[in-house]
């Protein structure tokens, strides 16, 4: 439903503000236990979120259609087949989500923006409807939105996008991205396999500058195998659009420099969407940086109401949303014992092609801290024991894992190559329960596949 016309207040025993994956979720574990939940969600175009409307699905889908291809010459037919793929899986994910919620008998779906006016007590907005409710826990899972930087011209609309416009756009002949970060790096590698040519202008002297150099450089020289150009030591300061282009300024090397291009892509970060919560109305604290402040819990100063996903200001994942969620519920209907500081071995993974994950510390880390570890490293290419890139065509990248020297635990392990974000996630599960890098060494595999290759890599310890 949308918010009914009028003023009343409604009272429930937890409003969720925000369809995000942690709050609908707990959102729906709650209801089956008879409780009565509110569920506030800004637009009937994100009911399940963000991640299966704008961000880790449609992002995924735009760039499996894009490794599919069989050609890499610049074809927006095949782009804008592409993108309707896209928003028919969307579109299902969309209608699935909120059945998910809305069919379950006490759980009542408002479609407006949530602000607070007491700690106990919400508005909802939508148009010129206003509701008020109540509810005795509050969990704020509103999600984050894009950083937009403070560089003359950048505002959204026309030729400079966000990753979330960006997905609807004609495909660019030219992109520039803003920014070397995740985002940044994953269209970069996208659209330059739809054939556009992409320049990536990045403030960091080298891409990926948390990634040991040998692990970066392959990421790098991969994606300049793919065609995309990276400048670092960018500093954009102006953005100028007309009917046919894109302008950039920058300077690079104490030089002035400009680069023109189709579309321009700002991807700066994301930071929490606190804006117009009104958290002063319910004294909620929030960080520096502009997060909810919570504890290990992720409760906020204020009873009975809590902070998941991107909100609070932790790592910015779908399933750190997820395991978010975890902790509420054990607080709620558990023990409360379950907080942030049970993660152990969290991995990430960038989508490029082939994707980059990790886990743990990198050997430059191990190295800074006096660690005395062992470090095993191989390019793919290299590895006899691993032909599933080869059958698959893309036996670009690199495999790296660092091993405390006494233990015989890996400590860290970086994997850039087909499949690697599904390995890593068997390296984080080993790390978590202490299987040690021999017993992973000796460990059965299936074969061919991308697994196989931990016999041979660890080997080299
Ligand atoms: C392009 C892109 C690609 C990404 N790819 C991945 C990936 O591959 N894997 C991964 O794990 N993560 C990825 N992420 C990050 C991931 O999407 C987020 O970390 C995750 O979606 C955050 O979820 P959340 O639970 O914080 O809330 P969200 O899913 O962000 O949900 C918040 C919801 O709150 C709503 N809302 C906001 N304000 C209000 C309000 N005042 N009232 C009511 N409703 C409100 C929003 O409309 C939204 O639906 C990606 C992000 C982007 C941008």
């Amino acid at each position: 439903m949308s918010v009914p016309e009028g003023r009343s207040i409604i009272n429930f025993a937890v409003a969720v503000i925000g369809w995000g994956k942690g709050g609908k979720t707990i959102a729906g574990t709650l209801a089956r236990a008879g409780k009565k939940v509110a569920m506030i969600e800004q637009s009937d175009q994100m009911y399940g979120g963000t991640c299966i409307n704008i961000a880790c699905v449609p992002t995924k889908a735009l760039i499996h259609s894009a490794e599919i291809r069989t050609s890499n010459d610049f074809n927006p037919e095949y782009f804008a087949r592409s993108v309707e793929r896209r928003d028919t899986l969307t579109g299902k994910m969309r209608d699935k989500n909120y059945a998910m919620l809305a069919d379950l008998e006490t759980v009542v779906v408002f479609t407006g923006r949530a602000s607070f006016t007491r700690p106990t007590s919400l508005t909802v907005t939508a148009g010129d409807d206003v509701l008020e409710l109540s509810a005795d826990t509050i969990l704020i899972n509103n999600g984050s939105v894009p950083i937009i930087p403070d560089i003359a011209g950048a505002e959204i609309g026309g030729r400079i996008h966000t990753s979330t416009t960006l997905q609807h756009a004609p495909l660019p002949e030219h992109l520039i991205v803003v920014g070397g970060g995740h985002i940044g790096l994953e269209f970069a590698s996208m659209f330059a396999m739809y054939g556009s040519e992409v320049t990536v202008l990045d403030k960091n002297s080298r891409p990926l500058p948390r990634e040991d150099e040998d692990v970066a450089g392959e990421v790098v020289h991969g994606l300049q195998g793919s065609g995309v150009r990276i400048v670092s030591d960018a500093n954009v300061h102006r953005i100028d659009q007309s009917e046919d282009c894109v302008t950039i300024q920058y300077v690079w090397n104490d030089q002035e420099q400009q680069v023109r291009g189709d579309a321009v892509l700002l991807a700066l970060g994301r930071t929490p969407a606190t804006e117009g919560l009104n958290l002063e109305a319910a004294g909620i604290d929030t960080t520096d940086r502009g997060a909810i402040k919570v504890d290990e819990y992720l409760r906020t100063n204020v009873e009975g109401i809590y902070a998941l996903g991107d909100v609070n200001g932790g790592p910015q994942f779908t399933y750190i949303s997820l395991d978010d969620n975890r902790i509420v519920t054990d607080q709620l209907l558990g023990e409360g014992k379950r907080s942030t500081e049970d993660r152990v071995a969290v991995p990430t993974t960038l989508f490029t092609t082939p994707p980059l994950s990790r886990v743990g510390i990198t050997e430059s880390e191990a190295r800074a801290h006096g660690l005395n570890v062992k470090v095993a490293v191989k390019k793919v290419a290299d590895i006899a024991a691993m032909p599933r890139p080869k059958i698959v065509g893309d036996p670009r990248g690199i495999i790296k894992f660092v091993v405390d020297a006494e233990m015989d635990l890996v400590l860290g392990a970086a994997l850039h190559h087909v499949d690697s974000h599904e390995v890593i996630n068997l390296i984080a599960l080993a790390m978590r329960y202490n299987v040690t890098s021999t017993e992973l060494k000796n460990s059965i595999f299936t074969h061919p596949s991308s697994t196989e290759a931990l016999n041979e890599v660890l080997g080299m310890i």
